[in-house]
């Protein structure tokens, strides 16, 4: 009789019951600032996403997701490995590679029965592995007319790149094996950089003059050298292409037409004008927001449409979505764009996530979670064991918002790629929901570090983190307190004392050629 209950066990647990396994969706965007989400309620009230606040209002809002590493190419590796850059081995975009024979998560999901498929931006060097299909962009992508990778083969698309991935999620989910549960990464190449916006939404603001940020023109005082040392401001950095003033890439000669009816007459009454000094950093904090929130725009049609071919489908009850991004993003505080620093609008990423009848319905999320969190949490929603090495945790419990007593109270972050480009000094940090502590350095290759300085930020004090406070005598007992946790979390995460080389991108060794 036991034998029989256990052959019967089994039986259940096998393929026979992979029908009432969850499905489970990523929607993966690049460089989405939270505050140009509505749900998170950015005070500038930057652009409307109705279908993306649909997942917070029937699901749960992560208020303070962070990125082990804000950039691109490592937070994707994180995100697969359940892993710091330091384990996975991919630090940067200029040189890293990822090792696709490692453990990842839809690797474990396709051997517990589940069907996997990416498709969108990979960006990870190396071929997709783990997926029964895979349609990429090639390395950035490209806004019109992307080419992209379909299973090793090279295959050319006409439109706009957000709508090209959004059709072909969708038709993967309705063509699928109906027999199995299955996993969709949805990764939108927006809103990237040179953030440029489908030609349906050019005009989208009506020439709205937006509300600056309170550190447009932030002077970078109070801080180290690396805040003024970097290359990424509205002021200095933004090129022609983020500007508009140029079209962007791969644009057919009918587009272009519809392009140059916009941008057109207002590139010419800007080259009159020649605006010049705080001038002309308004006039590109306008014309960025114009494009970036037209980018948005689209992503947020492509979530509705996904989110309306699972109800079509009869999925929604039974599927896992998530949003995140890879990263959060400058929408001109500090004067920038970019990432890369342990500040907050590019630490912290949009998360929400909708699972009917597992996830509380409307509930705001505040403890600390990371995109490092993911590949342990669809692994649970499945049933899979988790794999030893994973070094985030599961986020169910918090989904249901019975986050456990002994959840994370502090987080570590890494940064390394330098010099190129945009010139951010490597860091490390812990952060905690009030602080941030944070060692700025620049390895040498006789294996010490130039310069070499701590800063403390205090976001109840200073939410715009503008100052440090590490020298301030008052603070000497959360200095002590707070190195202290991060000599505990790098040994925790066991982070060698020395990094390779590689880590830092070009600063020892030129870019690799893709
Ligand atoms: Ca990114």
């Amino acid at each position: 009789m036991r034998t029989l209950l256990t052959l019967l066990a089994a039986a259940l647990a096998g393929p026979a019951a992979a029908a009432d396994k969850p499905n489970i969706v990523l929607v993966f965007t690049d460089d989405h600032a939270y505050q140009a989400i509505g749900a998170y309620g950015d005070r500038r009230k930057l652009v409307d996403t109705p279908n993306i606040d649909r997942l917070a209002a029937e699901g749960v809002r992560f208020d303070r997701a962070l990125v082990p590493n804000s950039i691109c190419g490592p937070s994707r590796a994180t995100v697969l490995t359940g892993q710091y850059s330091h384990r996975n081995g991919f630090y940067n975009n200029t040189n890293s590679r990822f090792d696709g024979g490692q453990v990842t998560f839809p690797k474990l999901l396709q051997k517990a029965g589940y069907q996997t498929a990416v498709v969108g931006k990979w960006h990870l060097v190396s071929e997709p592995t783990g997926f029964d299909h895979w349609h990429i962009l090639p390395g950035q992508g490209r806004y019109y007319n992307p080419p992209m990778t379909k299973d090793g083969k090279q295959v050319q698309h006409q439109g706009y790149v957000t709508d090209v991935i959004s059709d072909l999620s969708t038709d993967w989910i309705k063509n699928r094996d109906k027999s199995k549960p299955f996993l969709l990464m949805t990764q939108h190449k927006a809103p990237h950089r040179e953030w440029a916006p489908p030609l349906r939404h050019l005009g989208h603001d009506k020439d709205r003059k937006y509300p600056e940020p309170e550190t447009l023109f932030d002077d970078y005082a109070g801080r180290g050298p690396g805040v003024r040392d970097q290359d990424m401001t509205i002021e200095k950095t933004f090129t022609q292409l983020d500007a508009k003033l140029v079209p962007p890439p791969g644009i057919t000669p009918e587009e272009l037409k519809q392009w140059d009816a916009y941008y057109g007459p207002r590139n010419q009454a800007f080259r009159e004008a020649k605006p010049a000094g705080k001038d002309l950093v308004r006039w590109r904090y306008n014309r960025y927001m114009h494009d970036y929130l037209g980018c948005v725009k689209a992503v947020d049609e492509a979530v509705g449409k996904l989110l309306k071919t699972l109800d079509d489908e009869g999925l929604a009850k039974n599927t896992l979505v998530v949003y995140c991004s890879d990263q959060g993003f400058y929408l001109g505080e500090h004067g920038w764009f970019d990432k890369r620093w342990v500040f907050e609008e590019s630490v912290r990423t949009p998360m929400l996530a909708r699972w009917p009848g597992v996830a509380k319905a409307g509930h705001a999320e505040k403890n600390l979670v990371s995109v490092l969190d993911l590949a342990q949490t669809f692994l649970d929603a499945a049933g899979v064991p988790a794999d030893p090495g994973m070094q985030g945790a599961s986020l169910v419990p918090l989904l249901k918002g019975a986050a456990p007593a002994d959840w994370r109270k502090s987080f570590y972050y890494a940064y390394y790629e330098y010099p190129s480009p945009h010139r951010v000094i490597p860091h490390y940090a812990v952060v905690t929901d009030r602080y941030k502590l944070a060692r700025f350095y620049v390895p040498k290759a006789d294996g010490k570090a130039d310069p070499d300085y701590w800063e403390l930020y205090d976001r109840e004090k200073d939410p715009h983190e503008t100052k440090s406070f590490y020298a301030d005598p008052g603070y000497a007992g959360t200095v002590k307190e707070l190195r202290a946790e991060l000599e505990r979390l790098r040994k925790e995460l066991k982070v060698p004392d020395e990094m390779p080389k590689e880590a830092f991108g070009s600063l020892f060794a030129p870019p690799k050629k893709k």
